[in-house]
């Protein structure tokens, strides 16, 4: 606040850098000065690390030892919203400054100079003679879609010696490019190719556009059911957001999906967005980083961190699927990119759009409460209509061991593929058995690491924990009595629904889709491709599937146990499943055929499953919402998760039993204290883990409470206390 926009040389300014400190640092401006929010490379010890020029410097600090910024990087400067906005992400999520600075530059070659580099490109036609080595260069073009790398980037990723690349281009069929290092991305045309919208879709699209041109702060909620069109109505309000020379983002739970989306915005805009998510090159990432800051990528297609890039004029946000948890960062900074993209928006007067067919509770209590507008699209799009949702008693049917699929099910699929249409067999269950027992002594083989049992997967041909991702051989012998030959699998994960659907139809064209099976994104994309282009009778598939793809073959869906999330102490456990049973459902008949869902239940009469089934989703929602009310839990009360850990169990404990002694200010508050308890999982990796929750009303002031309470205590040893304010899991 008051701080100048630019400091002469030799005036102290504050640097922020990502290093584990709790301060600003004093330097002098450098040689020709520098402007406030710079990127620059300071001295700290003996290195040089990066660093954001954030204002004034305090000067509390002997003056003769301070020292000069080394150099201003060149990258547009960090604007006073971004800071602005990193400093209230920091607040709210308890995290310290400089670990949100880290989120904001993880790029590579930031402090590097400008300059050209060599890059290469897919060319034309064949080598004279194909090796294996030059099969895997062109195989790594063909798996990133066109991009183009730089040689290190090129022969690590096909996994050669640089001299493969040189002698494919010396043959032309690899084209060497000397270009800047980073290009501007190409103009999106937003009178490009516009579909001609329903009614419906129209006024949505009308009220969206509103938002976007009042240049203010606001949410919309954009609820419709699957297939209703909610993407080509929140691609008007992109549209506008570039008529406005404004940028705009697009987050998606899964980056399985932004293929299709990209192919969507080019034909929506004439050509491609920028992407930002892990599957990315480096060389992309960089140059969408640096493209974004000089507002030079006018939209950007990414996952949950690409709200953390330095966009110059953000005018719009859509966070599209926004019910769903992969928005939640579970481990580093812990936050829910969906409320920072509220928070972020709110600061640069942009625009929010949540999209989803099967909105969070919080969501939807913040549009009956008034916060969020509210657009609803009722019908889908075409003839399309939704698929009717029926129940099979698993009660009553008299099922072999070991097996899942029901006659009920069985028939209908049958029906499916004598008429040509693709069924769905739904298991949210990665790998082939959840559990692997000893049938001499009843031993479960579970993590050497973690409390957890060790989930079978045959694909991989090992045992794996799917809390710390250790994997071990299946032993040949039971670890607990050495008995040979004995250890079984039990109950069914993906890969043993697959097998069974193969021994039940043994001429059918099987697709398993589970996120273990993909060495990489595009892998799995090329499934997809395939699926939607009629290559496949039976997808076999996890809740990979139930995101956003659209199958237009697809016309069944079998849910083989609905009643999995239903089990569990969760607070989200019923809003989960209705969320993602309504969003498989949704797979079947989204072109003209009628698509039905099917359900494979022991408690047809619980609540939730009533619901799903009547696909009364105000009712449900009333429901929880008053349920949660008279709790006085989210999104009625506030929570914020502390979790304990450390080698020795005792010492975890004592922390924990401090932290419950001393809680004055959040009494203080208001707020109730529960714990200390073992976590759910009560170990992992090695480390013992203990859970404090605190609870309190909407509006306590949770935040400042709770950094207090925390704060009295230093961690001794390899005790490590983490805070998760809003937790969305308890494990
Ligand atoms: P949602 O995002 O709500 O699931 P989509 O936007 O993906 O729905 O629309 C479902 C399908 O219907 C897509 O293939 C889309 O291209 C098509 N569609 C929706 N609205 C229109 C329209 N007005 N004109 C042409 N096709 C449309
Ligand atoms: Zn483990």
């Amino acid at each position: 606040m008051g701080d100048p926009s630019f400091f002469e040389e030799g005036e102290l300014v504050a640097v922020l850098t990502a290093q584990p400190l709790d301060r600003f640092l004093d330097y002098k401006a450098p040689e020709g000065g520098c402007l406030s929010g710079a990127f620059v490379e300071v001295p700290l010890g003996p290195r040089l690390v990066l660093g954001v020029v954030w204002g004034t410097g305090r000067g509390d600090f002997d003056i003769s030892r301070i020292r000069s910024v080394n150099r201003v990087l060149d990258v547009a400067p960090m604007g006073v919203g971004m800071r602005g906005f990193l400093e209230r992400a920091a607040e709210y999520t308890l995290t310290p400054l400089h670990a949100m600075l880290r989120l904001a530059t993880r790029v590579p070659g930031l402090s590097d100079p400008p300059s050209m580099q060599r890059i290469y490109r897919l060319g034309k036609g064949e080598p004279d003679r194909m090796t294996d080595a030059r099969r895997r260069v062109l195989g790594t073009f063909s798996d990133y879609g066109g991009s183009a790398f730089t040689i290190g980037e090129l022969s690590s990723l096909a996994g050669v010696t640089n001299s493969v690349v040189k002698g494919l281009v010396k043959q032309g069929v690899v084209f060497e490019e000397v270009t800047p290092r980073d290009l501007p991305f190409p103009r999106l045309d937003p009178e490009y190719g516009g579909k001609r919208l329903t009614n419906d879709q129209m006024s949505g699209a009308k009220a969206l556009c509103a938002g976007v041109q009042s240049g203010h702060y606001g949410t919309t909620l954009l609820r419709g059911v699957t297939g209703s069109g909610k993407t080509e109505v929140y691609l008007e309000a992109v549209a506008e957001c570039l008529r406005k020379g404004r940028q705009a983002l697009v987050l998606l739970p899964e980056i399985a999906l932004t293929a299709e989306f990209l192919k969507r915005v080019e034909a929506r805009f004439g050509s491609q967005p920028a992407e930002w998510h892990s599957g990315v090159t480096m060389t992309e990432r960089r140059r969408t980083w640096k493209m974004v800051g000089k507002g030079k990528a006018s939209l950007v297609v990414g996952a949950r961190s690409a709200l953390f890039l330095p966009y110059s004029d953000l005018g719009l946000i859509v966070v599209d699927e926004e019910h769903d948890t992969s928005y939640k960062q579970e481990d580093g900074v812990l936050y829910n990119a969906r409320d920072m993209a509220v928070l972020r928006a709110s600061i640069c007067d942009a625009r929010v759009v949540l999209a989803s067919a099967t909105p969070s509770l919080e969501s939807w209590a913040n549009a009956e409460a008034g916060k969020y507008d509210m657009l609803e699209l009722t019908s889908r799009y075409g003839s399309a209509s939704l698929p009717e949702m029926r129940v099979i008693d698993m009660r009553l049917e008299n099922l072999p061991r070991e097996r899942w699929i029901s006659p009920i099910l069985k028939q209908a699929v049958e029906r499916r593929i004598l008429v040509g249409e693709q069924c769905l067999l739904f298991i949210n269950r990665r790998g082939y058995a959840p559990v692997t027992i000893c049938r001499a002594c009843g031993h479960q083989v579970g993590c050497d690491l973690c409390d957890a049992r060790m989930v079978e997967h045959r694909f991989l041909k090992r045992l794996m924990c799917h809390q710390c991702g250790q994997t071990k051989a299946m032993p040949e012998t039971c670890p607990n009595c050495g008995a040979a030959g004995k250890l079984a699998p039990v109950g069914p994960g993906v890969e043993r629904l697959a097998e069974e659907a193969k021994k039940l139809w043994p001429d059918a064209r099987l697709a398993v889709l589970s996120s273990d099976l993909f060495g990489s994104a595009r892998a799995l994309k090329a499934k997809i491709e395939m699926i939607i282009n009629g290559g496949a009778d039976i997808i076999v598939g996890t809740q990979l599937v139930a995101k956003g793809h659209n199958f237009p073959l697809l016309t069944l869906v079998g849910v083989i146990d609905a009643d999995l999330g239903l089990q569990g102490s969760d607070l989200r456990a019923a809003e989960r499943t209705f969320q993602l049973m309504r969003q498989v459902a949704g797979r079947a008949g989204r072109a003209e055929k009628k698509g039905v869902a099917m359900l494979q239940t022991h408690q047809p009469e619980h609540a939730v499953i009533r619901s799903i089934l009547t696909g009364n989703e105000l009712e449900f929602w009333r429901a929880e919402a008053d349920e949660r009310r008279c709790a006085g839990v989210p999104p009625y009360g506030r929570m914020a998760g502390i979790v304990l850990s450390g080698q020795d169990i005792s010492q975890v404990f004592n922390l924990g039993n401090a932290l419950a002694r001393n809680v004055g200010m959040l009494k203080a508050i208001g707020a109730e204290v529960f714990g200390p308890a073992a976590a759910p999982i009560a170990r992992v990796k090695g480390r013992h883990r203990v859970r404090l929750l605190v609870k309190a009303d909407k509006g306590a002031p949770l935040q400042k409470a709770v950094a207090e309470w925390v704060g009295q205590f230093r961690l001794k040893g390899d005790l490590r206390l983490s805070v998760d304010i809003d937790p969305q899991s308890f494990y």
